[in-house]
């Protein structure tokens, strides 16, 4: 096995209650060396509880947590091999940015001074924080104070390192750099990071894969493309970017396609996907909204759905169009501004159109039935 593909952390069927509550249900799932590894879901669905586990601050029901191939179920967190950043960094005030990230080698008294000196140098010069060294963490800004607290969690390379929400503190400008930058230090040193988040472009922008979870359970593990272009429930395809969601029935399927219609009527063709699906079935086809483009008619080879163009919003780069069909379904699609064509207008007729493999369909109806969009647009742009 390359080092590469090496298993650093391995989950085997993790399961933890509170009382008769299960925070985290079934995990089971492996993250290689040098993987930037996010779990994303929404508050309380068990990321955190899934993160002390692997650290040790929480002891599972049942099932084990792996580190380098060893069994540490029973281990305390100081023994296992990795390290953890909070949300709060809880520098000590008290000491230098130096000092601060030379606390835990000299408290191990493993390494002599000479050495703890060349490894606190040279992880500060990794997080760029090597001319800030003598100041103390008041005189530095969030971000910095920050990458402190990664080269305190660094500074003896643990065999992964755990953040749990580590930017949620910042706002929204230095959390996009320091997005940039957390991903080029963890490539610098090479290990694995297992990240908690909410934000799911955040997860995007950043993650080699994504754990998508769900009230305890992890509902998709994959590349963000992968869970972008084929969700694997409902819950991810609208968590994870916006989704325009089409209740429907199947009609009749072949070996290339499924032929649907809408709980309003309309006919579709979508492709199929390793999904298998029976006549009768309930799905949603998924019509993600930077694939629709307007037009003035359906022609016949095309696929398309017409209404009322209700709302016209320029963001800058793109431009959202909202439709309502005659049912009063909505509709949103998302196109390049500069390729808004003339004609479309608030208040006019429009066609929103897409190539045959854009719809994508999921088993099951959503809870309330109509089509249902989620938004976030910054996702379907860096995609
Ligand atoms: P957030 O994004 O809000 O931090 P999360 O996904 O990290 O949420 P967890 O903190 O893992 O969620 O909590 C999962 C569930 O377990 C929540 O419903 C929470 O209330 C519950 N929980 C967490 N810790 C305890 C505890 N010590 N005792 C009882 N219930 C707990």
């Amino acid at each position: 096995m390359t080092d590469e593909k090496r298993l650093v952390i391995e989950l085997d069927h993790l399961r933890k209650m509170y009382g008769d509550f299960v925070a985290v249900e079934d995990a089971n799932f492996s993250i290689a060396n040098g993987e930037f590894f996010a779990i994303l879901g929404p508050s309380g669905c068990g990321k955190t509880t899934m993160l002390k586990m692997i650290a040790g601050f929480e002891k599972p029901t049942s099932g084990r947590v792996l580190l380098d191939g060893e069994d540490v179920s029973s281990v305390p967190p100081y023994r296992r091999n990795v390290n953890t950043v909070f949300q709060q960094y809880a520098l000590f005030p008290h000491m230098s940015v130096f000092d601060n990230v030379a606390f835990g080698p000299r408290s191990a008294k493993k390494f002599d001074d000479a050495r703890i000196k060349k490894d606190v140098t040279e992880i500060l010069e990794v997080v760029r924080l090597g001319k800030f060294a003598a100041r103390k963490p008041s005189q530095l800004s969030g971000g910095q104070q920050q990458r402190v607290a990664l080269a305190r969690a660094l500074v003896n390379y643990p065999s992964a390192l755990l953040l749990d929400e580590p930017l949620a503190a910042l706002d929204l400008k230095l959390r996009e750099a320091m997005q940039i930058e957390l991903k080029r230090i963890q490539r610098e040193v090479g290990i694995s990071f297992i990240f908690v988040t909410h934000d799911q472009g955040e997860a995007i922008t950043m993650s080699d894969r994504i754990a998508v979870m769900s009230e305890g359970r992890v509902e998709q593990i994959g590349t963000p493309e992968q869970i972008y272009r084929s969700p694997a429930s409902l819950f991810v395809a609208g968590f994870i970017g916006s989704a325009n969601l089409l209740p429907a029935t199947v009609e009749s399927n072949s070996k290339q396609w499924l032929h649907v219609r809408t709980t309003r009527g309309i006919a579709l063709k979508v492709p199929v996907t390793s999904a298998s699906f029976a006549v009768g079935d309930k799905v949603c086809v998924m019509l993600r909204p930077e694939r629709l483009h307007p037009a003035q008619s359906i022609d016949e080879s095309g696929s398309g759905l017409d209404g009322i163009l209700t709302d016209l919003v320029y963001q800058g780069a793109t431009a959202r169009l909202i439709v309502h069909q005659t049912d009063d379904t909505e509709i949103s699609a998302l196109i390049d501004a500069n390729a808004l064509p003339s004609w479309a207008r608030p208040g006019e007729k429009i066609c929103l159109v897409w190539s045959d493999d854009c719809p994508y369909v999921l088993a099951g109806w959503p809870d309330h039935a109509g089509a249902t969009t989620t938004s976030v647009d910054h996702v379907e742009a860096s995609l």
